[in-house]
């Protein structure tokens, strides 16, 4: 589904990812984990094009979405994308917040995207909120929303940067209780994230990042019990 070939990424004179190589085939929930700064968000955002690679290719469903004539817009109505601040209109209700990029981008007629709308949000039990405004809600609710806004796209895959990071301890469960129900479904996942119960359980790939290159990946049992990388290793002892 993806495919991604020698890719580089240079803020100015730092090069923050240096020669990716990886493919990501549909079913898979790859989960991506590294240190602060290893350039995990960079990568995920290289993935639709919210940053533009320096050099290398991406490749999506047999399009090359880094040649100059490809138009990105279209690809990435197939890429649902969940960031760590949710990234909601504040200024827009719950269920305008879910409807606004059907209807804008002509896929659904308002009165068929407000029905999706209260569909998803009945699927995660807040279709109450339907009318409220993102300040008025938890960040559980809030993220929940985000991931639910991006499924009315009828996303291909779904791209999470580090969806939980931003939350209290006690509603970090409900959102990864959300993207496990999404897994289970057959959703193609790539998930940035410090949640090794999460990767170990819903992970069917997990790639470790390091100073811009993945340094090994593995099956989570692998991963965990049998890591090869020294600094793989080293992060492991910190964080488990
Ligand atoms: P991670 O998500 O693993 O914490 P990032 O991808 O956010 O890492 O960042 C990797 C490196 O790229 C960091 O050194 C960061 O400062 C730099 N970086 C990220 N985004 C930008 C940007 N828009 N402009 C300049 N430097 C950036
Ligand atoms: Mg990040």
């Amino acid at each position: 589904m993806i495919s991604v070939k020698g890719l580089e990424k240079a803020f100015g004179t730092n090069l923050v990812l240096k020669g990716i190589n990886e493919e990501i085939e549909k079913g898979e929930k790859v989960v991506i984990v590294g240190p602060s700064g290893s350039g995990k968000s960079t990568f995920l955002r290289c993935l639709n094009l919210l940053e533009t690679p320096t050099k290398g290719e991406i490749w999506f469903e047999g399009q090359e979405i880094t040649a100059p004539k490809c138009d990105i817009n279209k690809l990435r109505q197939k890429m649902g994308m969940v960031f760590q601040h949710f990234n909601l209109f504040p200024h827009l209700t719950v269920a305008e917040n879910i409807t606004l990029a059907p209807i804008k981008l002509g896929l659904q007629k308002a009165e068929q995207a407000q029905e999706t709308a209260l569909r998803l949000l009945n699927r995660i039990g807040l279709s109450d909120k339907a009318d409220a405004y993102p300040p008025q809600l938890s960040g559980g609710q809030k993220q929940r929303i985000a991931i639910v806004r991006a499924l009315a796209m009828n996303p291909d895959v779904m791209l999470f940067d580090e969806p939980t990071s931003a939350l209290d301890p006690e509603m970090v469960g409900e959102v990864l209780e959300l993207m496990k129900e999404l897994a289970l479904e057959g959703m193609t996942m790539v998930v940035v994230t410090h949640e090794m119960g999460f990767a170990r359980e819903v992970g069917t790939r997990v790639l470790f990042m390091d100073e811009g290159m993945i340094l090994e990946q593995q099956k989570p049992d692998a991963f965990f019990a049998n890591p090869q990388n020294p600094r793989l290793q080293d992060f492991l002892s910190k964080v488990l």
